[in-house]
């Protein structure tokens, strides 16, 4: 006889799009860095919502702040004042620079990323955006026209035009792209779905220089390194730039949907009607991220993400495989490249009870929860240590 977890599954492949490919238990509730299915099997959860759940699964703050939201006011438009959205935005005004403290709110990073486009298309009047290969911004059109992986894009073609894609870390290819068409060069400061590449300490400061010489803005992609995953607030305190537009989601709001688009003094005043959301600044989502930017500033989840990445950085490059390429990253943002397919291994180790994702195909990315105990990495490098040397 079927049990729940197959009566389970075959009601949702038999009703979803289709688009995914599933991995096989059934997620039914979570603690800070571990999972646990339906059949009660608990898993160290290094997927983390593609990085959402920065302060953890079913964080407290945030469930709390979430359930009381709800019960008080779920919707109100940005055209009406609201409380809670006021002090969600006065709380991130707190964790950025002066010059950087006006916020356009969505749902999710593709919609931060398209704003930041229209944004940088309406401040300039131009209309090119230099971004980089291997790098990701979104599925939505013009995310994904900035987005490199050609095999997301090749059934879409014609995109948005006016996209330049240049080779990461090399400011030669930069200094090529970039003119007095160029509105906006577009790039995350660590390639999370690209494989896990980090910028070069000098290459932003010289990308900025470049962007200023032209009269073009600088927008990062801090969805997946913000919110403390580098081991600093954003992964542009590394280095000494102070981008024109910042772009973020994943774990800005304990997990609860939400994209914000920092914008920054060189844009000047937008005009009144240029872009706009229905649930962008949203009371609910609201009062998730002030939860979620309180717990992560008061537990110091930064210096937490720094500290903890060191330890499982000496852990995983302790690992004598022949099969390691490279272990890359900062903070609790981590990539090891194998020298073969790394679809097996994600799979071996979910069978020891370890979630980890891909990035491409020879990349093993790890986004734990920012508040995952040093003895949970420990058995994850370990868990990883037996797959890859069996
Ligand atoms: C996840 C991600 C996006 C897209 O965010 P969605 O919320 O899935 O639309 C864009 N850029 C980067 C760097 C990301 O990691």
């Amino acid at each position: 006889m079927a049990n729940t977890a197959d009566v389970l599954k075959c009601v949702e492949d038999s009703h979803t799009s289709g688009l995914y490919r599933k991995r096989g238990p059934v997620i039914v509730s979570g603690r800070d860095a571990l999972l646990q299915d339906i059949e009660g099997r608990q898993y160290i959860d290094c997927v983390a919502g593609h990085g959402a759940a920065a302060v953890g699964h079913s964080n407290a703050m945030v469930a709390e702040a979430v359930s009381r939201q709800a019960a008080r006011l779920i919707t109100c438009p940005e055209s009406f004042y609201n409380d809670k959205r006021a002090e969600f935005l006065g709380i991130l005004a707190g964790t950025l620079p002066e010059g950087l403290r006006r916020f356009f709110l969505c749902n999710s990073g593709t919609e931060a990323v398209e704003a930041a486009i229209k944004f940088a298309r309406v401040a300039t009047g131009r209309q090119q955006i230099v971004a980089a290969k291997r790098g990701f911004h979104g599925r939505s059109l013009g995310a994904l026209s900035a987005t490199w992986e050609p095999k997301y894009k090749e059934p879409f073609v014609p995109l948005v035009p006016g996209f330049k894609h240049v080779t990461y870390n090399d400011l030669d290819s930069m200094r090529e792209a970039v003119s007095e068409q160029t509105a906006a060069v577009l790039l995350e400061p660590v390639q999370g779905e690209g494989g896990v590449h980090v910028a070069d300490n000098d290459y932003l400061h010289g990308v900025q220089q470049i962007c200023q010489e032209a009269g073009a803005l600088l927008v990062l992609d801090e969805i997946q390194t913000g919110s403390g995953r580098t081991g600093k607030m954003f992964a542009f305190e590394h280095s000494d730039v102070i981008p024109d537009m910042i772009c973020l989601a994943k774990a800005v709001a304990g997990g609860v949907p939400m994209g914000v688009v920092a914008v920054g003094e060189r844009l000047g005043t937008l005009p009144k009607g240029v872009h706009a959301s229905t649930f962008g600044g949203n009371p609910l989502a609201c009062a998730a991220g002030c939860a979620a930017l309180t717990y992560i500033i008061e537990e110091n989840l930064p210096k937490r993400a720094h500290d903890l990445g060191l330890h499982f950085f000496d852990r995983l490059r302790a690992i004598h495989s022949p099969l390691v390429r490279e272990v890359r990253g900062k903070g609790l943002m981590v990539g090891v490249e194998i020298k073969a397919k790394n679809a097996r291994y994600l799979e071996a180790l979910l069978d020891r009870g370890v979630l980890a994702l891909s990035a491409g195909s020879t990349v093993i990315r790890f986004l734990p929860p920012l508040v995952i105990q040093k003895q949970q990495l420990d058995f994850v490098a370990d868990q990883l240590e037996k797959v890859l040397c069996t």
